[in-house]
């Protein structure tokens, strides 16, 4: 792994961690990205990398990523992840993460996790053992519990959002939504849609879950190629990341894309692809924000319904950025990305003023 502290130090992060315990075989890189707004917090991944330079790299943007998506959501947080190499159906054990939840508690609160990839809320709960650093726990242990139905609230709010930029109404009734996948966050993003009277349709690649939203709901299906291709209100990706990219930007008969899955831009220069195309895109990190909001209140004691009403905010936060990007000339997925970078820079300045009281000046003199 040549070359890690340039990289680490060209964008800005503010700490690299490597973690090893022979005996319990754990392997884990946390990345600290930025504490300009708060504690860094972002999940942690168990996945069975091919390579350290593959487990570096991916922790790094994950971490980078997170910075920007508490800054955007108007959070006191900052930005961090941690990976734990290997594939956890054969080395998750009480004793690695209790091993990983010692490391954590290390760092006294500048890295805070959560579930991500490959842990579950009760793994979070034998962190926790270890460390006070951990958030996303199970309901049992006073925690928040899936944030996966709280994350789809606060897409459909955000969905209400882009509708309101294009058609100058809010209502999701009769809207037509082609919504791909329905697992944990789409399932519950589906049943908030068709409660609210719009038209979805689904695809997924797993015949159970689709299914399981066909019985409840009713929903039509189409094949998986064409889901993104429907003439729509609103495409809504929920499955996996980089839905926008070369082959698939011609194909959009959608006026709006706006979804909770990751990374949905391939590449940045196709969020300007979009504008040209007059296809409104809510960008990933602002609408998909609900899980970390939810996360983030666990921190203060968790309450369900304060919860919720601070989600409800993504409708607003969208709106200041369709607005930024209206002035400016942008496209939303880069004003969205300005606006994190902006409340860093503004934040960070303000905390400049000293609040602690000065001591008496030193009279020694070498
Ligand atoms: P999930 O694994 O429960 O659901 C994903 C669904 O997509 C599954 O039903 C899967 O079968 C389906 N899928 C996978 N590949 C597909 C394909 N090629 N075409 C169609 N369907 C496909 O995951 P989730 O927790 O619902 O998360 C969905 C997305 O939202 C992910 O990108 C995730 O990173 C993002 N996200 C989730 C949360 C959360 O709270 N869970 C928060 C923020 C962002």
């Amino acid at each position: 792994m040549s070359g890690v502290f340039e990289h680490i130090s060209n964008d800005g992060y503010e700490q690299v961690v490597f973690c090893s315990d022979d005996q319990s075989g754990l392997r884990a890189i946390i990345a600290i990205h930025s504490t300009a707004l708060g504690p860094a917090l972002g999940g942690t991944r168990f996945y069975p990398y091919d390579t350290e330079e593959e487990a570096l790299n991916d922790v790094l943007r994950l971490a980078r990523g997170m910075t920007f998506k508490a800054a955007a959501a108007g959070l006191d947080l900052g930005g961090g992840k941690a990976v734990i190499i290997g594939d956890p159906r054969r080395i998750k054990t009480e004793e690695l993460l209790r091993a990983y939840g010692r490391f954590v508690e290390t760092l006294g609160g500048r890295y805070i996790t959560a579930e991500d990839v490959g842990t579950a809320l009760e793994d979070m709960d034998v962190v926790k053992r270890e460390s006070r650093w951990v958030t996303g726990c199970s309901h049992t242990y006073g925690g928040s519990g899936d944030p996966s139905p709280v994350t789809a609230y606060g897409v459909m709010n955000g969905i209400k959002a882009t509708l309101l930029e294009v058609f100058g109404s809010s209502d999701l009734k009769d809207r037509t939504i082609a919504l791909m996948g329905v697992g944990k966050v789409g399932y519950a993003l589906c049943g908030y849609l068709v409660k609210e009277g719009a038209r979805v349709t689904i695809a997924d690649i797993d015949v159970d879950n689709l299914a399981r939203a066909v019985g409840d709901y009713g929903v039509a299906t189409v094949p998986l190629a064409e889901i993104h291709k429907q003439e729509v209100d609103v495409f809504a990706p929920c499955a996996l990341g980089g839905i926008i990219n070369d082959d698939t930007i011609s194909e959009f008969r959608c006026k709006i894309i706006a979804g909770a899955a990751n990374n949905q831009l391939a590449r940045d220069e196709l969020g300007d692809k979009l504008r040209d195309l007059g296809i409104l895109y809510a960008p990933d990190f602002v609408i998909n924000a609900g899980g970390l909001i939810n996360v983030e209140d666990e921190l203060r004691g968790y309450d369900r319904t304060r919860a919720l009403s601070r989600v409800e905010g993504i409708y607003k936060q969208l709106q200041l950025i369709f607005t930024m990007a209206r002035e400016r000339g942008i496209s939303t997925a880069q004003a969205a990305l300005e606006h994190a970078q902006e409340r860093i820079r503004k934040i960070s300045r303000i905390r400049l003023v000293r609040v602690t009281e000065f001591g008496p000046l030193s009279t020694h003199h070498n």
